[in-house]
């Protein structure tokens, strides 16, 4: 896994999103709040735009109370794509079966006898 908000990153997102004011100065936008960032004296953050996690490599500049704020909604959205693939691909199985179902204990028979299922 690359580092996070490298500064490979950061010069990336610098150098493609600065904007240069009438008086010279050098500023970024924050992409979420629309706020001007002067960046030589404030703080800001590369953010990915799509997750890190969910295979996002584009980066935008944002500030730090915003980055704080997606970054909680990203976590939430990283940990659903997980349950979500680990039960598409069965590597998470539902810890309550349909009762009947291929992962239950049970069985019904054609000829509607119920016998204990056979598990490996
Ligand atoms: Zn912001």
């Amino acid at each position: 896994m690359t580092k996070r908000n490298s500064t490979k990153d950061r010069r990336e997102c610098f150098d493609t999103n600065k904007l240069v004011s009438d008086g010279g100065a050098i500023y970024l936008l924050c992409h979420v709040c629309k706020h001007n960032i002067p960046a030589a004296k404030e703080t800001w953050e590369a953010d990915h735009v799509t997750p890190h996690e969910l295979g996002g490599t584009f980066v935008l500049p944002i500030c730090i109370p915003c980055h704080e704020a997606k970054t909680k909604k990203d976590v939430t959205a990283i940990a659903k794509a997980k349950r979500v693939h680990d039960r598409h691909f069965g590597i998470k199985r539902s810890s309550r079966p349909m009762p009947g179902g291929k992962h239950s204990r049970l069985k019904k028979k054609f000829n509607g006898q119920v016998v204990e299922r056979d598990i490996k």
